[in-house]
């Protein structure tokens, strides 16, 4: 791993923290962009490298700065493509990540944080309990090694790999805002989504700071019962709150399209009634319904329904008018439930002493 403790990692500032960068060292601005578009466009990791720099840019970076791109510790490949790494960080701590084929489109799915404190009861991730935040740099590190590894262009990022990106708010702002500056990485912010488990205050706090990205919400449960039986966060925010702050982005973000996300459970949230009830919650809501069938992991107290329940609860939606997508976990074969390649992992090495 290249990433000295003391050193600056390039890979997390901001285009204007490069020009405050560039003008302490006596450097033209003109230099930050060159340095962003290498770094960022062409992922380049070589600071020494860069030619197109002025040499006293280059020997001040390469003494005080540092590119990091994490180790990838394990992965498994899935038959349809989908490919899920293991990424090592520069205290050890590890985090996954996955790359997604779908329709000549590369899709990165970002960790925010090593763990998650949200204990959701169908997630594997939450079993572990929160280690801690991952700082912008670490994402940014995510999706290059996303792009060295795929050794293809990255076109969507969704932030809803391990951890709740709300509960770590300014790094992921400042990875968001990486990632879609024009001059930098230039994603478009509508193929960034991020996914929240309901952080009511913070959903308003991306209204108030207008972050470019699209809001996924996972909502999973229509009665406050269930919801608070399968995710905890919500007895501190309960469905109408929850609703309500989804309503508020839409209207700030000038009926900006969210996404709802719902995973089915067998026999928990996957009725006639339920249907019913989320078509209510939904109603005049522009949004896309993603239906994620729960994909089990070994030791999980949750079943996937059958497929004649997926369908019936797609086909209730659809009826009602609304917009749903039913979402199979990408590549289920190969531990695709978050979290489950960590924890196997980690399973193996105890089991080999490693
Ligand atoms: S589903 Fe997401 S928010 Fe819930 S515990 Fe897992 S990682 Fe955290």
């Amino acid at each position: 791993m290249n990433h000295p403790a003391h050193k600056t990692p390039l890979n997390g500032l901001t285009y204007e923290q490069l020009v405050e960068l560039c003008h302490r060292i006596g450097v033209k601005p003109v230099h930050a962009e060159r340095l962003l578009a290498s770094i960022f466009r062409r992922y380049n990791t070589d600071i020494g490298a860069i030619t197109e720099l002025p040499a006293a840019l280059r020997n001040y970076l390469s003494e005080c700065t540092s590119i990091f791109v994490p180790e990838c510790t394990a992965s498994q490949q899935a038959a349809d493509g989908t490919q899920k790494l293991l990424l090592g960080m520069p205290d050890g701590k590890e985090v996954e990540t996955v790359l997604i084929q779908g329709s000549g489109r590369l899709t990165q799915c970002i960790s925010t944080q090593v763990g998650c404190a949200v204990g959701c009861t169908f997630c594997l991730t939450a079993t572990a309990g929160l280690t801690r935040n991952l700082s912008a740099a670490e994402m940014v590190s995510e999706v290059f090694a996303g792009q060295h590894i795929s050794g293809r262009k990255v076109r969507n990022l969704v932030l809803m790999g391990m951890g709740e990106p709300l509960h770590n708010y300014n790094a992921v702002a400042q990875f968001v805002r990486i990632a879609t500056d024009p001059k930098g990485m230039a994603f478009s912010p509508n193929r960034v989504t991020l996914s929240t488990s309901g952080l009511v205050p913070a959903m308003y706090r991306m209204i108030d700071d207008e972050l470019p990205c699209n809001l996924a919400v996972s909502l999973n449960a229509t009665t406050d019962a269930v919801r608070e039986r399968i995710m905890p966060i919500n007895r501190k925010y309960p469905i109408a709150a929850l609703m309500k702050a989804v309503r508020a982005y839409i209207t700030a973000r000038g009926n900006k399209r969210v996404l709802i996300e719902y995973v089915l459970l067998a026999g928990v949230n996957d009725s006639a009634d339920d249907a019913v009830r989320l078509c209510e919650l939904l109603d005049g809501l522009d949004c896309t319904v993603n239906l994620l069938p729960f994909n089990p992991f070994p030791g999980s107290d949750f079943k996937r329904p059958d497929d004649a329940i997926v369908t019936a609860f797609r086909s209730a939606l659809a009826s009602a008018g609304k917009v749903v997508v039913v979402r199979e976990s990408k590549g289920r074969e190969i531990s695709a439930a978050c979290g489950q390649l960590k924890t196997e992992t980690k399973q193996q090495h105890l089991r080999t002493g490693g």
